[in-house]
């Protein structure tokens, strides 16, 4: 951590990118590390390629977070969240023009790309490390920052549910809350408020449910054209899968998702993105990086081209060994 801190205090420039459709620690671990470095004056740019969910537009300091960049001559580029740096999309050009490459995270399937890496997979979130970085930088933590690092770890661990919960996760969200972070104000934003169409999609997801022969796996199915009728986008699938998780006798949970770009047709409409989480008792991190992907042990995923019938049987292939 010394020496990533020593690179960060002797850079000016500085780029801050996360992965594509983020979810809370993806925005909350850049906004937290981007309002840190800005109080020890650093120019700092802060990216995403995708749009910011609506249930993370209430952080600070989101509006400046850009989808394009040019290359403005950066020294430091991080990379928050991402277990390989194909995940923020297209800026990976960007980067291979950027001298340093910091890669901060925490997942197990993380390839160690960069030149210095901050990994922790114990960490229950990517906003848990920045919590730990800025503190050893000596940072004071304001309510913004507190704000961002609790999102993060909120929804991370699932509102303090998932197996990744750990006594840091307590501990750091107590500090933010003394610092001035208000949970039931944070709650009310990241869940208190769905739009319509985002409940019309849950009622499409729970309807498209299938359960493997042996009752071991379900499989929910998001099309486009279930994101078209209900007016919905990527953003809105946050969650779902975990009722698909909860049915009883259930070990593993898949979401085939099929790609949208937010038009009528996408250009290709045999490309998924495919969730998968575990009760525990299945390493579906391996499974996902069988596929390309990768994630956690009991939440992982990865992207596939075929159709949809050849993906749900390769799906259902994985129950042989169940
Ligand atoms: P998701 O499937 O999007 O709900 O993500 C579950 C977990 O798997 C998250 O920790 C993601 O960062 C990770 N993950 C999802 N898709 C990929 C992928 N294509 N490559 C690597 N990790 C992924
Ligand atoms: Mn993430
Ligand atoms: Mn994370």
């Amino acid at each position: 951590m010394d020496i990533i801190i020593r690179y960060l205090k002797n850079s000016s420039r500085i780029f801050i990118a996360t992965h594509t459709n983020p979810d809370g620690d993806a925005i909350g671990s850049l906004v937290a590390m981007g309002l840190s470095l800005d109080s020890l004056n650093k120019k700092i740019t802060l990216y995403n390629e995708s749009p910011i969910p609506a249930v993370y537009r209430f952080l600070p300091s989101v509006n400046r977070v850009v989808r394009n960049i040019n290359n403005e001559n950066y020294d430091l580029a991080i990379i928050l969240d991402c277990s390989d740096l194909q995940r923020i999309g297209n800026a990976v050009s960007i980067i291979k023009t950027i001298p340093i490459t910091i890669n901060i995270d925490h997942h197990v399937t993380n390839t160690r790309f960069g030149n210095f890496q901050l990994i922790d997979t114990s960490a229950c979130a990517t906003s848990e490390i920045i919590y730990r970085l800025i503190k050893q930088m000596a940072v004071p933590f304001n309510k913004a920052i507190a704000t961002s690092i609790y999102t993060g770890i909120l929804t991370d661990t699932g509102s303090f549910r998932f197996s990744n919960t750990n006594k840091a996760a307590f501990a750091i969200c107590q500090e933010m809350v003394e610092l001035g972070v208000d949970p039931y104000n944070i709650a009310q934003h990241v869940y208190g408020t769905y739009s319509l169409g985002r409940i019309k999609l849950l009622n499409l997801a729970l309807d498209s449910i299938e359960i493997s022969d042996n009752g071991k796996l379900s499989i929910m199915t998001l099309t486009q054209d279930m994101f078209n009728e209900t007016h919905t986008q990527p953003e809105d699938v946050d969650g779902l899968i975990n009722y698909a998780k909860r049915i009883e006798d259930v070990k593993v949970a898949a979401l085939i998702q099929q790609h949208w770009n937010g038009k009528e047709k996408s250009i290709n409409c045999n490309r998924f993105h495919v969730s998968l989480r575990s009760d525990g008792t299945v390493d579906v991190a391996a499974i996902a990086a069988s596929f390309g992907g990768g994630g956690h042990s009991s939440a992982a995923g990865f992207s596939i081209e075929s159709t949809l019938s050849d993906v749900k049987l390769q799906i259902l292939k994985l129950t042989e060994t169940m």
